[in-house]
């Protein structure tokens, strides 16, 4: 065996085995303090993809600040459980050794299901908490659709992809992110431009939850899909909208989601002003603010997933 094709296949094992142990870490807690496990999943999946890329990823991301776990006047950081506790500290010993670690996963993970128990158990509770320790609105919208994701789907290891135009129809697109756009002002283009007759299926490239759909001036028929890697999908130009497509739905890579058209630049409704195209782009959010990227190289790859996977 060639051993390129080994340690691609090694690597593909130590990669389900993270996935099997952060499942088993949050079944754990959820069974300790009764927060369905698909929250605790969505606040670590939030704060892993929020983290700065030059960051090394550990097994559990959520990060709880050292004056919240330890207390404000605990100065000597005190691990020890009932010290934390006697400084009002949240920090809170998970794992039965009697400290409370920031740095143990597993007291980490008892820690913040306990500071979303203060609240309760229902998912708007669960938002009041997560605002409360937040105070962010998108971070509260993400961590809540990617609780849906994964409670839909009873998984974690979400990481399919699909191309968004049918690759069974006559498409074409080139890299056209941060070209100048002349409509509106001097606008800087936000994506890739997919050119495809009128009617070609739209479909979904990954696992999220539909954020909003409706006319725009620029964009038209548009559409917009939160994933769980804090990105945002814009979908503009559509032909229309499935029939059963709307806010607040769960989707998979491949779910048909309208088709393409050329609707834009003008009141509801407005179409043919230029050729029918996807404009195709993604915005990341990183718990700060939220930015357009170039989303070409990933159409390439999802296009080259797309065709394997057929
Ligand atoms: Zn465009």
């Amino acid at each position: 065996m060639a051993p390129y094709f080994s340690s691609v296949q090694a690597e593909e094992q130590a990669e389900e085995q993270k996935y099997k142990e952060r499942m088993a870490l949050y079944k754990k807690t959820a069974a300790l303090t009764q927060i369905p496990w698909y929250y605790i999943a969505a606040i670590d999946q939030y704060e892993r993809n929020a983290q700065k890329s030059t960051e090394e990823e550990k097994l559990i991301s959520i990060t709880i600040p050292p004056e919240i776990w330890f207390g404000a006047g605990n100065v000597s950081l005190n691990k020890d459980k009932d010290i934390v506790m006697l400084f009002n500290g949240n920090g809170m010993d998970g794992n039965g050794d009697n400290k409370a670690d920031p740095d143990d996963f597993e007291d980490v993970l008892f820690t913040m299901a306990n500071m979303l128990l203060t609240y309760g158990q229902t998912q708007d509770d669960i938002k009041i908490a997560l605002w409360n320790y937040y105070k962010r609105d998108l971070t509260v919208q993400t961590i809540i659709s990617n609780s849906r994701v994964f409670k839909k789907f009873q998984d974690i290891n979400l990481t399919d992809r699909d191309f968004p135009v049918s690759i069974a129809h006559n498409y074409t697109f080139h890299n056209t992110w941060g070209d100048r756009r002349g409509f509106g002002g001097n606008r800087i283009h936000e994506g890739t431009d997919i050119f495809a007759g009128y009617g070609t299926p739209i479909k979904s490239t990954t696992y999220g939850v539909i954020e909003m759909k409706g006319w725009n001036l620029y964009g038209g028929w548009r559409l917009g899909i939160r994933d769980i890697y804090n990105i945002y999908h814009y979908y503009g130009h559509m032909n229309g909208y499935s029939d059963d497509i709307k806010v607040g739905q769960v989707v998979k890579p491949g779910d048909v989601l309208g088709s393409v058209g050329s609707t834009g630049y003008g009141p509801p409704g407005t179409s043919g002003k230029f050729p029918p195209h996807l404009h195709y782009g993604m915005y990341k959010d990183n718990g700060y603010s939220e930015w357009s990227f170039d989303p070409y190289p990933y159409l390439r790859k999802w296009e080259r997933m797309a065709h394997s996977n057929n």
